[in-house]
This record gives C-alpha cells, structure tokens and sequence, in this order.
C-alpha cells in the first residue's frame, strides 16, 4: 500500500485486501467494496476487452455529496447568510450516461452545469431540468450562442450569459433587445492573482480570457446606457485548474470578493459569485503543494471561499452572493478507473558471460576482465571501463574487425558489467552521480495494451501524473523496476514518469509476468478530461467502458458502450468498410487467376480481414 501510496491519493474510495488485490469502495466510508481483479475478470467474460474503463457512478454521486457537504458546512460554521450552488463544467467530460447521472444525483442540491462552447450549451440545455440549478454559459459566444442561452429562460432554465470578450457586451445588448428579455448577465474577470503551475495561464493581465479592470468598467457604462445595469448580476472567475497552494485560491477570492461587492455599490444588481474551478485533485497523495498535489482538503477550500466573501460584503453592509463553484476535476477524477494488460517485457540481456578463452578478440577479453574484477572498491571505475570496452566494440564492428557473433558477445558483457555494478550499487548509501542513471538504463520495458494518446493524453502532453498500480499480486513484493510502453509506433507512446514522494520517479515498481497469466494494471483519477482529448493515434480508438453500481448483492452493470471498432476508427478517415472489402476480395480473385494463392487462403484472408474490421482496434492476448 505504501508503495503505491495508494492510501494518499486513493481514500476513500481504494484500497488493498488481504488477497493483494486492489479494491474500490465507491460510496467511500459508508461501506460496499468491489474486488477490482475480480471484477476485472467477471467482465471479460461477458466479452468486454481490455484496455476496458471502469466507471462507477457512485463514486460520481458521492464526490458531489463531499462538495456540497463542504460548502453546507462552511455556510453553517461562517453563519453565511447565503447559499452554494455548483456547476459542473461540462468540459471535463461530456458523455452522456456520466452527465445524466450528474445531474441526477445534483438534483438535491440544485447542482446545475457549466457550458463552454455551442455544442456544450445543447447537452446542458437538453439535460439540465432540476428547477433553480444554474446553467453557467461561458467560453466565446456569437450570436447564435447569446441568443439561445437567452431564450433558454424562457424554459424556466436559469441561464446566466457570462461576457468574457470585449465584443460580447452589445452582441448581449442587441440580442437581449431583438428578444425582448431581460437575460441574466455576469462577467469574467482578468484577475492579478494568478494560479501557478500547468493552467496557471488561465488568469493574470494577459490571459486569454476575461475582461481587464477598465473593459469592466466601459462594460458597466455599456449596460448602464443599454438601460441593462440590472442585468449584470454575477462575476466569475478562473485562475487555473489543479492549483496546489491554498494561500494562491485564498489571493484570488480576496481580489474577486473586492471586485464583487464594488460592481455592487456601482449599481449593478450582483447576486452571484462564481469562482470557477481549480479545485485539485491529490494524485501523488503528498498533501503537498506539488503540483500533482494540494496543501488543502475540499472543507479548507469551501471554508475560505465563504469566509473571505462573507467578510468582504459584511465591510460593506452587503447582502451575501450565492456562491457558485465550477469544479470538475475534483468531482469526475475519481469517478473512472482505466484497467488494461501487460503483453510482454523487453528486459536487458540477464545471460551469464561463458569465461573468456585466449583467441578472443583482445576487446573482448578485456570487457571480461573488466567483468571479473568488478568489487566494491573500483564499481565505479569499472563502469567507465565497461562503457569505453563496448564503445571500442562496436567502433571495431563498424570497421569491419568484429564479427557480428563478437559484437553480440561484446554487449552481454557490458550488460554483465552492469548489472554486477547495479547490485554494489545497490548496497550503498550513497550513489555517485555518474551510477544514477544505471538502474534507468537497466530497467525493464512493460508493453502495455493502451494507447497513451487515446487514454492518457496529459501524461503524453504536459508531463500530468496518474497513480497506476497492478490491481493484483499486490500481497507480493515486486521486483522489477519498469518504465512502459503502449502499443503505438511512437517513441512517446510511453509512461516513464510515476508518482512519488513529493517527486516524480522514472520507473514503476511491477511484479515479473508468470507465463499464461495475465498481469492488470489500473491508472486511477483520470475521470477529468483525458476521454474527450484522446485521440486516434495509429487508429487507436475508444475504449471500451462499463458504468458499474453497487447493489446490496454486489453490483449491477448499468451501462456497456462499446469501444470503437476498426470499421469506425476507419469511417473517421473517410474509408467505407465495404470498399476496403471489395478491393481485397478483387486482389484474391486476382492472385487466384494467377495462381499465386489458393482458394483456401484467400477465404482465409478475407476471413481474417473481414473479422479484423469488425473488431476491438486493441489487441486480444
Ligand atoms: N471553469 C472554467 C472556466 C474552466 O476553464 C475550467 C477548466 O479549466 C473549469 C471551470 C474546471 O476547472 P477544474 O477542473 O480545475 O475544476
């Protein structure tokens, strides 16, 4: 457990058991566990291959349990004489079943939805009907967008347009006057405060989005002479996803709360604070505020957002916001656990070096010599020795000197050198600078049955960490130290960065394979944007995904959707499946006028093909 972490990062909702298997508890404390390799292979015999996403919705319900508890405790605890109301960013992840049980299970908290963009606004629009729950619209808008938001009310949808560009305060103005309604407006600001780390982009003067101090301003007198002051009722804010450090969240609610109450006192009817998201996700289970970390928990957050405002409005005798969050990361992270198969490993020659013979190559007996003598008093010299010996080899290999059966002997020496040395090094206290990279040059390659970029794209483009943890033999010691490697032709189709104590490691501790015995990796907390910003690289598709839900039995699948097939992933590129059909059937036809194959094997072919197209686009160990 404590080499995972897991008990950092994964509670309450994963665990170990006493048979070494990872387990979930999806609705946390209150009990109900799920053996994850059980479960894992009770799956695969309904036929659903690995890679495979494991969704369980109560976990969704209970992260949004956990938000609203947090701010219900703070209001009660400040005597905030207001109320929370949460958004769900629907960016984080769009698909339907997930989104549908959001809303369902927010319906007691009036729990709404954020949109960032047309296509958003029309799941938000379609799915939203829990009466008084906010639908938040951000991101660029035109007039389409303002418009449909606007008329949105008309449905009794609490839709509140938020101009975050200069342009979009008269597009609202002449929308709103063509329309004849009275929308809700509110606006983003650009604050000072800025989030550190990855997103910390999000905010400060040049952000891309928002409206700077003076676009406010001029914003104000647009309003005022729209006869439209009263519309302006909220301001919102984002400084970032993932922000780490409590006292940067505490800053930019402090600069908020000041600009809020002053567009109060300047006549515009404020109602609503919105302070966006950036609520984190503890990955590495630090509690630090290293950046796959945070220095804080849900109630810190909740507890300073409604302090900060209360006493800023209380300053002013005025009346308190509704207070509004737009956390994702925090609510859909946990929610999904990605579990896929190791199919082989690529280790360093392990062969023990036959003793060198007299006729030998003079290169080759000294990298044996070197072998030989290899002892605690001179590791590190002898590893210098046997870099420059395989060196020499192979530059005599290229001059033609060395045969490729002496270029070869030449390598397992080297590799012989090393692993003798990575065993002294081992025993030490300390490790000389030029041995650290040894073991990263010794570690093994795990080829894992995934697509990186279809399924962890963060860890792909900005370096993101995710827990991944074998989700059995968790009972047994592992001994091997391993990067890996997914199935893309890519040389960054890989995972070598891994959480550790307020750090990053390169390799991952691993269990070596048992012949015919399959070996489960879990990457756990990337229930936030990784689906939607996979991509299909090397025709890698979807996954597929099962929503789980605990019953008082065990469990129920409530939802399977398939993952891509290779007819789809190719229908994205505009081939039809039956053209690629019908040109192969030609090419056997063909072949067999000219005798090149027999009857047998082209109905094998298009067998073959014909079952390939139709299925998974990841492999069947
Ligand atoms: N609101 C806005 C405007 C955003 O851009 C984002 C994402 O960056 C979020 C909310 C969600 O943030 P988080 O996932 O950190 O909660």
């Amino acid at each position: 457990e404590e080499l995972y972490r897991i008990k950092g990062w994964g509670e309450p909702y994963f665990s170990i058991n006493a048979a070494g298997h990872a387990i979930v508890s999806p609705k946390g404390e209150r009990g109900g566990s799920l053996d994850l390799y059980e479960l894992v292979q009770a799956l695969k015999l309904r036929d659903l291959g690995l890679p495979l996403l494991i969704r369980f919705s109560d976990i969704l319900e209970d992260r949004i349990e956990r938000l609203n508890a947090c701010f219900a405790k703070a209001i009660a605890r400040y005597k905030y004489p207001g109320s929370y109301r949460g958004v769900f960013p629907i960016k984080c992840n769009q698909q339907r079943h997930l989104i549908e049980d959001l809303v369902r299970f927010g319906e007691p908290y009036q729990f709404g939805l954020e949109a960032g963009s047309k296509p958003e606004l029309a799941i938000a629009l379609a799915t939203l009907k829990t009466p008084g729950a906010l639908l938040i619209c951000n991101g660029y808008k035109d007039r389409a967008y303002i418009e449909t938001a606007m008329l949105a009310r008309r449905l009794g949808q609490t839709a509140i347009v938020v101009l975050e560009q200069v342009e979009e305060v008269q597009i609202a103005i002449d929308a709103a006057r063509s329309l004849g309604i009275d929308p809700v407006l509110g606006v983003r600001a650009k604050l000072t405060s800025k989030g550190i780390g990855r997103w910390g982009g999000s905010s400060g003067d040049r952000a891309k989005f928002g409206l700077t101090i003076p676009e406010i301003v001029q914003a104000i007198e647009q309003l005022e002479a729209a006869n439209m002051l009263h519309c302006l009722q909220l301001l919102h804010f984002h400084i970032g996803s993932q922000i780490s450090s409590i006292s940067v969240i505490k800053d930019a609610i402090r600069e908020a709360s000041q600009i809020y109450v002053s567009l109060a006192q300047s006549g515009a009817q404020m109602k609503y604070l919105d302070v966006g998201g950036g609520l984190a996700v503890d990955y590495d289970g630090s509690k630090t505020n290293f950046h796959a970390s945070k220095n804080y928990n849900m109630q810190n957050y909740a507890n300073d957002i409604v302090a900060e405002v209360k006493e800023a409005c209380q300053e002013r005798d005025l009346p308190v916001p509704t207070l509004i969050s737009e956390s994702g990361r925090a609510i859909a992270s946990h929610q999904s656990v990605l579990v896929f198969d190791v199919l082989g490993t690529s280790e360093v020659c392990t062969d023990l070096p036959e003793p060198t013979q007299e006729k030998e190559h003079l290169i080759l007996r000294n990298l044996y010599e070197t072998y030989r003598a290899i002892g605690v008093e001179n590791y590190q010299e002898a590893y210098h020795d046997a870099i420059q010996f395989k060196e020499e080899a192979i530059s005599l290999f290229n001059f033609g000197y060395l045969s490729l059966r002496e270029r070869a002997r030449a390598e397992q020496l080297y590799w012989a050198c090393c692993r003798k040395i990575q065993a002294i090094v081992g025993e030490q206290e300390y490790v000389p600078d030029d041995l650290e990279d040894l073991e990263k040059i010794m570690a093994s390659i795990y080829y894992v049955n995934l697509s990186v970029f279809q399924s962890a794209p963060d860890s792909w483009a900005i370096d993101q960490l995710f827990p991944i943890v074998p989700l059995h033999r968790l009972d047994e010691q592992p001994t091997i130290r391993a990067t890996l490697a997914d199935l893309t032709c890519d040389s960054d189709g890989k995972i070598d960065r891994f959480i550790d104590l307020l750090d990053v490691k390169s390799l991952l501790e691993l269990h070596p394979l048992h012949p015919g015995e399959p070996y489960y990796l879990g990457m756990f907390l990337g229930g936030a944007y990784q689906e939607i910003m996979g991509n299909l690289h090397n025709l890698f598709g979807d996954t597929n995904t099962v929503h789980i839900k605990l019953t008082p039995k065990g469990y129920q699948i409530e939802h399977v959707v398939k993952g891509d097939s290779v007819t789809e992933v190719l229908g994205y590129v505009q081939y039809d499946a039956e053209d690629l059909v019908e040109s192969i059937r030609k090419q056997t036809e063909q072949a067999l006028q000219e005798g090149t194959i027999t009857l047998q094997e082209s109905q094998r072919l298009l067998r073959n093909y014909e079952q390939s197209l139709s299925g998974y686009t990841y492999l069947n160990p």
